[in-house]
């Protein structure tokens, strides 16, 4: 049955908040290049490596990929013990999950017609919501990464939302604490204008607020810009 639509209220602190994150952590915006249809696949697996992962092990497994295999088609005939066996010994973690998921895509573009070509260069002819629908139904592709891929190297107006983001909403008290991280998500993509720029920035800022400052275990809440609009600064103490 069809969810019945939400209503979210856009929270008086937003554009301020907002404001004060990219000035506190964005001096000159950020600056995101919008990948081109070639290239698209590509970042799509980069993204793929990077959950879970560190940016620093992400980027090795990426570089192994790719000099085991200078074309995707040679991937596939691998199969996942060859791609997982390039992971492992480029270090970081869930090779064997990864390689999997990697390997399900890849066959599932190669088996696509009419072309069975293994790129996204089609997702730049669609529209927001087609191109969300055809990443989704890719395997190992969920809304979250998606949403990363539409957001970043499509520059379509999504609203990706990690663990950073979503801590943040709940102790600048925008949402309750009991919602779940997918109802924060729907809030967020709800109540952020639908603006490329806007949802860069305010991903990319508070993804950075959320690593050095607002951390999860002990916040820096002396330290923070934010502390006169957010009720949890005084509870939280002086970090
Ligand atoms: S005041 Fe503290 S809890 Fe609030 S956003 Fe800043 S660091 Fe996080």
């Amino acid at each position: 049955m069809p969810r019945p639509p939400e209503e979210f209220t856009v929270p008086d602190t937003l554009s301020e908040v907002t404001r004060r994150l990219v000035q506190d952590h964005l001096s000159g915006g950020p600056a995101v290049p919008r990948a081109r249809p070639a290239e698209l696949l590509g970042a799509l697996i980069r993204t793929i490596l990077g959950q879970q992962n560190t940016r620093a092990a992400a980027d090795r497994q990426y570089r192994a990929l790719q000099d085991a295999y200078p074309r995707w088609e040679a991937a596939v005939l691998d199969g996942p013990d060859g791609i997982e066996a390039t992971l492992r010994a480029a270090g970081g973690g869930l090779h064997r999950s990864k390689a999997i998921s990697l390997h399900g895509l890849l066959s599932a573009l190669e088996a696509h017609p009419p072309d069975h070509l293994l790129s996204l260069a089609f997702l730049t002819g669609l529209g927001d919501d087609p191109a969300r629908r055809a990443l989704e139904a890719l395997p190992g592709v969920g809304r979250h990464t998606a949403s990363l891929l539409l957001l970043f190297d499509l520059h379509r107006p999504a609203m990706p939302v990690e663990g950073n983001l979503d801590r943040l909403a709940r102790r600048l008290g925008w949402v309750p604490d009991s919602w779940t991280a997918a109802r924060v998500e729907r809030w967020y993509d709800a109540v952020v204008p639908r603006t490329v720029p806007e949802r860069l920035a305010l991903h990319v800022a508070g993804v950075r607020h959320g690593r050095e400052v607002c951390l999860s275990r002990h916040p820096r809440c002396p330290a923070c810009v934010l502390a006169d609009l957010c009720p949890s600064a005084a509870l939280l103490g002086p970090g």
